[in-house]
């Protein structure tokens, strides 16, 4: 590549760090700009091994970033979908209560999505649910006829696109390894040559306290890696369920809890459960690298957080482990299901910043460093999010740029 010079470079080709880069463009069309991205193509990580919901801002903080990204980007993110021709159906979604202290718990949810303002939120008895979704097992539910699905891989490679026909460039195989700070600018040394730019976005995912290090900003998180294995149903059940289905979520943790995902290829999955793992790209089950390994053993809030939610995380290995377990999660949703008809599937990484007390951070987190801003949490709804999450980091990068 040779050295390039640019004004602004965005670290990091999954949705976020390309949403960044259309927002940097749009505010500023003449900025010269890249992203960086390590791997041969945009959206290898977490964008492209996700579920691929248009979360409607149901479960989040009222005042959050979280809630009002969500609401806002999920809209913003349907027109862009219109736009350049990508699938985005409205299929509905139910979170299901099968006991009374679940129902409780709905009870929260929905004055949550009343508050974010989530249009459409109706509340079912059983016999209401089982009009939207003739399978599923429950006794009262929420429902949201709005709620959407899309293949945010496609998303990703649109708004790639994007940047390049705005003028920017999008590199693969170029990642960061090391970073200088010169007089006035700075020098990255890359796997594909050396970058200079006068100002950088970190937007890397499940690198991200790695990468914010590497600018020599200390980012008070680390990102621990919790892997989301997904099975799917056969065909045939696959077809007797209309839209998604949810399990009212655990307060204590960001995670939604298995559940069943209709996608836009036509399959329906089942999970994603959460289990942790030691190696950052651990899509698989087996030995982490040492360097993932240490920072995340070293690290004394990872063993805060597992004092804190040992019984959960011994649920999810077991249930890692146990195809029975799985299925057993799934039959609650739909009680029709036999073990034989969930079959293998694939599996996605989540990033999630965790504070050195072992809480795990719940809100979208940027830090600003020399020349730099750093996105150091983006999980989930971040996917739904991310125009508007662009901008919002866009504006405040521009606005830590020199004029
Ligand atoms: C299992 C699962 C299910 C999910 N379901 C949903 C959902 O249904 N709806 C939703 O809204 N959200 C969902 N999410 C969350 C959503 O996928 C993420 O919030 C979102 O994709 C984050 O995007 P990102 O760009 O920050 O991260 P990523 O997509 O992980 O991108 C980060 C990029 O940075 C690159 N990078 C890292 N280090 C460097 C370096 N040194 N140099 C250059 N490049 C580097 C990586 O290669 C990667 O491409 C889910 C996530 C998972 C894992």
């Amino acid at each position: 590549m040779g050295e390039g010079r640019f004004d602004a470079v965005v670290v990091g080709g999954g949705i976020v760090g390309l949403a960044v880069a259309r927002a940097l463009l749009l505010e500023r069309p003449s900025l010269r700009l890249a992203v960086l991205e390590r791997e041969a193509e945009v959206a290898r990580h977490q964008t492209g091994h996700n579920s691929g919901v248009i979360h409607s801002g149901l479960y989040y903080r009222p005042g959050s970033l979280k809630a009002r990204l969500c609401v806002e980007g999920g809209r913003e993110l349907h027109r862009f979908c219109e736009e350049h021709g990508i699938p985005h159906p409205a299929v509905g979604k139910l979170v299901v209560a099968t006991t009374p202290a679940e129902a409780a718990r709905l009870d929260d949810l929905e004055a949550r999505g009343r508050a974010n303002g989530v249009a459409g939120i109706r509340r079912l008895d059983a016999a209401g649910l089982r009009e939207v979704e003739p399978e599923a097992g429950g006794i009262e539910a929420l429902h949201v006829a709005a709620t959407a699905i899309t293949d945010y891989g496609a998303v990703a490679r649109a708004l790639a696109a994007e940047v390049v026909d705005r003028g920017g460039r999008v590199l693969t195989r170029a990642g960061v390894i090391g970073v200088r700070a010169l007089a006035d600018a700075l020098l990255f040394d890359t796997t594909a040559g050396e970058v200079r730019t006068a100002f950088a976005v970190t937007c890397a995912g499940l690198w991200a306290d790695r990468v914010a290090r590497a600018f020599g900003v200390d980012p008070q998180v680390r990102i621990l890696a919790f892997r989301g294995e997904y099975r799917h149903l056969a065909p045939a059940v696959a077809a007797r369920v209309r839209g998604l289905v949810y399990p009212v979520p655990d307060p204590l943790l960001p995670f939604l809890g298995v559940h069943l995902t209709r996608t836009v290829a036509g399959h329906v999955e089942v999970g994603p459960n959460a289990v942790w793992t030691l190696a950052r790209a651990g899509y698989r089950r087996g030995l982490p690298p040492a360097r993932d390994a240490w920072e995340a053993l070293a690290y004394a809030g990872l063993w805060r957080l597992g004092r804190r939610h040992l019984g959960s995380a011994a649920f999810e290995f077991a249930r890692s482990l146990s195809p029975r377990l799985f299925a057993a999660s799934a039959r609650r949703l739909m009680p029709s299901l036999s073990d034989a008809d969930l079959l293998p599937g694939g599996a996605g990484v989540r990033a999630q910043a965790v504070t050195p007390a072992g809480e795990l951070v719940d809100d979208f987190l940027l830090r600003p460093g020399p020349r730099s801003l750093h996105v150091l949490n983006a999980p989930s709804p971040a996917a739904t999010a991310s125009l508007a999450i662009g901008r919002h980091v866009a504006r405040r990068a521009l606005t830590l740029m020199a004029p």
